[in-house]
């Protein structure tokens, strides 16, 4: 039976990106040798890191004056290293769920952390509006998609400081105003490739202007002025990278890719919006394209494990929603083809014929 991946992280990638995986570790570049057991530093592979930094930059069109770096520790280590790197006195922070009060608490380690709004009293059902941002704010921390609460910042917002974004589960969804930000990271393991390594898009100019000294592999400038290659980095999900951005070109690039992500979701959105055993979490105008998070509703709630078993049989894999939120959670990352989507969209509806 064909299975239907819809993990929230690790995820799905694209079959393009796993066969040229899988051929790379049998004999990368033609060197005889596999991707696992050659350096970092010979000239094939330093190809692929200069390749995948390239591509970065000319799909999310990223301007003069900003850096890409490939670096280990996940996204969870950039919730410390941006405020280590950027924080002086104050930064503002948006909390829109758990990865940004993750992001939250770290930032105190460093300074003044103002959260200028926060949707914690809704169990982060929507994206707060109408906030401030102060405006002697080092930054503006965002986290553009809340993977867990299925929410998402459609729009790179208008402040009048820089902003800093948590990317790691919509990068690449959609285009983005470069131009706004200091720093924009994102774990590989949503959209891009198998987890153990994350990337950054920084603007050199932001950095080297905090008072304190900042550990050597903790501080941007080291992996920026070594390409990277400062310590050895993840060959094996850095040549995923560049599978996957490789494959993201061939699509057409992110307008494409942003325009098949609407319409796989609004898919999903409508038939949960329409079928009598089902709603969604996420207030509509907030709703994520990259998770959708649906319970049943209160009179069906005894069917959840059945519906559960039932997808399952069906060739559903990973549509348990996060324990903070319950129900289901459906993740359609780029990589997912709308096929997939359509054979939930009739799972769904063949057992609501069957109550
Ligand atoms: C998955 C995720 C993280 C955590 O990433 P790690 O690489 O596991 O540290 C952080 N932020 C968001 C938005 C995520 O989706």
């Amino acid at each position: 039976m064909k299975k239907h991946n819809f993990y929230a992280g690790p995820s799905i990638l694209s079959e393009y990106t796993i066969k040229n995986t899988a051929a790379a570790v049998e004999n990368f570049a033609g060197t005889g040798l596999s991707l696992l057991e050659v350096s970092h530093r010979s000239k094939e592979f330093v190809a692929v890191m200069d390749e995948a930094q390239a591509l970065v930059k000319e799909l999310l069109e990223v301007p003069a004056g900003y850096e890409v770096i490939f670096v280990g520790g996940g996204a969870s280590m950039q919730f410390c290293m941006v405020p280590f790197n950027l924080l002086n006195k104050k930064a503002s922070y948006l909390d829109t769920g758990t990865w940004a009060s993750k992001a939250i608490k770290e930032a105190k380690l460093f300074g003044e952390v103002d959260v200028v709004a926060s949707s914690k009293e809704a169990n982060y059902t929507y994206i707060p509006k109408n906030y401030t941002v102060p405006e002697d704010s080092d930054y503006f921390h965002i986290t553009t998609n809340n993977t867990i609460y299925g929410t998402e910042l459609h729009n790179d917002p208008d402040v009048k400081v820089p902003l800093v974004a948590d990317m790691s589960s919509d990068i690449f969804s959609r285009p983005v105003d470069i131009t706004k930000y200091n720093i924009i990271y994102a774990g590989a393991q949503k959209n891009l490739a198998p987890a153990g390594v994350t990337i950054a898009i920084v603007r050199t100019d932001a950095l080297g202007h905090v008072d304190r000294s900042i550990p050597t592999m903790l501080n941007y400038k080291t992996h920026i002025e070594k390409g990277s290659m400062f310590n050895t980095p993840p060959v094996l999900p850095v040549y995923s990278a560049l599978q996957t951005l490789k494959y993201y070109k061939e699509l057409g690039g992110i307008p494409a890719i942003q325009k098949k992500n609407i319409e796989k979701a609004s898919l999903l959105y409508d038939e949960i919006d329409r079928n009598k055993l089902f709603h969604g979490t996420a207030v509509p105008e907030d709703r994520s394209l990259m998770n959708v998070c649906f319970v049943m509703n209160e009179e069906y709630k005894d069917l959840e494990a059945e519906f559960a078993s039932f997808a399952a049989s069906k060739g559903m894999i990973g549509i348990k929603g996060h324990r903070s939120v319950g129900g289901f959670r459906a993740s359609l990352y780029n990589a997912m083809p709308v096929e997939s989507v359509k054979a939930l969209i009739d799972t769904m509806k063949e057992f609501e014929k069957e109550h």
